[in-house]
């Protein structure tokens, strides 16, 4: 039997080594670019309001990052052909398009080409011609479009500087040049009602989109909105609003051919996301850029969240910008497996845990059948019900190991 990895001896050329014995190729690409226009107040993103911000040393920073994992070896694991490039923030589309084309031209370049499925999350206030344009050009063939509301008081509350009209014209451009599109909402935001929210639901759902996320505010630790909470100018609203909120929107979803595939995200038959999908399936990704996360094989990396501490890694000391590195044991897979697979529609089959954890997990499994929390698919995939899907991360808390 192999020893357990220990994180101390791992470093990017390692990681590299581990690879090449897993024979484990990385069709996953996400690149996190924090820059916004200004910073809404329930956001604990890594993001830097982009005004007089470095661009160019943000991307130079960007393309050491690239120049590095490939100086260990680790981006020659990257294989882009039938895989996904996701460009995530932060605010993607903020950049002027001539960055937003360099960027483009630069990935294509050192990663290849060939992604089934290369999304960018962009605001709705960005979806120019020239802008949308230069993505098709550049390969992205999917935009995930941060609407959050259609009401114009939820979208001030929240921050956000686009108008409703805004997100009819971005989807109609979008539509135009052919690419697939994603819309976000939000709900239970202060003051929102139950009126509110169903009319958002109902006015994306007239908008057609091939996917729609729907998720509830959270309030973060050091966010104005959480202090805000804290001192009573703001009231959160309550989990049974949040439960009805989300039944209601679900149902309304899947009324109109959208389908469940994980707690938060709805598409049309065969347009669920292949990029998430892979975070949910245990697959291998490569993240780059500040706060990207990486898994790569047996081993999960973080890369240093703020801009600043990013940059200094890479451009003052000359390294690979892991804040922490993890090599995973058995139980660690088990329990991600469990965790993330019980959000999704597939489920959790036990048949893909390591073995010594079947019995527990089916044992404490048998409890939330009990409960009507979740159901057996087949002899070993267990889904949860829609009451289970509703406390998705407590019910899979219970049955992890
Ligand atoms: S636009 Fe998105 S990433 Fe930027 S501050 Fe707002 S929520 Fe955060």
């Amino acid at each position: 039997m192999e020893p357990p990895l220990k994180a101390g001896a791992l470093n990017p050329d390692r990681v590299a080594a581990l690879l090449a014995g897993l024979d484990d190729r990385i069709k996953h690409l996400y690149l996190h670019l924090p820059f916004c226009e200004r910073i809404c107040p329930y956001c604990d993103f890594s993001t830097a309001v982009g005004a007089g911000a470095d661009i160019q040393g943000f991307v130079g920073s960007l393309e050491k990052e690239a120049d590095l994992l490939g100086r260990s070896g680790v981006l020659s694991f990257l294989e882009p052909q039938d895989g996904t490039l996701y460009l995530g923030g932060g605010t993607p589309s903020w950049f002027e398009p001539d960055v937003l084309a360099h960027l483009l031209l630069w990935i294509n370049t050192v990663c290849g080409r060939g992604w089934i499925e290369a999304t960018l999350e962009m605001n709705p206030e960005h979806a120019d011609q020239e802008r949308l344009r230069v993505l098709q050009k550049g390969g992205i063939n999917r935009l995930s479009l941060g609407v959050q509301s259609l009401d114009r008081g939820v979208l001030r509350r929240l921050g956000r500087v686009h108008t409703p009209d805004e997100v009819l014209d971005a989807v109609a451009g979008a539509r135009a040049v052919g690419f697939a599109i994603s819309i976000d909402l939000i709900f239970a935001v202060p003051g929102q009602d139950r009126q509110g929210w169903c009319s958002d639901v109902e006015g994306v759902l007239a908008l057609e989109p091939d996917h729609i996320s729907i998720y509830s505010l959270t309030y973060e630790p050091g966010t104005p909105f959480t202090r805000w909470l804290g001192s009573g100018r703001i009231e959160a609203l309550d989990d049974d609003w949040q439960a009805e909120a989300y039944r209601w929107a679900a149902e309304s979803l899947r009324s109109e051919g959208y389908e469940r595939y994980e707690v938060s995200n709805f598409a049309r038959p065969g347009r669920a996301s292949i990029h998430n999908q892979a975070y949910w399936d245990g697959s291998s990704y490569l993240g780059m850029g500040p706060s990207a996360h990486s898994l790569l094989g047996p081993v999960r990396t973080a890369n240093h969240f703020s801009l600043r501490q990013w940059s200094a890694a890479l451009m003052e000391e000359n390294r690979v910008p892991w804040e922490s590195i993890e090599a995973l044991d058995d139980l660690d897979v088990a329990r991600e497996r469990v965790l993330l697979g019980l959000r999704t529609s597939k489920g959790l089959d036990l048949e893909s845990l390591p073995s010594q954890y079947r019995q527990k997990v089916a044992e404490r499994a048998g409890e939330l059948v009990r409960e009507g929390l979740a159901g057996w698919r087949d002899d070993s995939t267990l889904v949860l019900t829609d009451r289970g899907i509703l406390l998705a991360d407590l019910v899979a808390v219970r049955v992890a190991p």
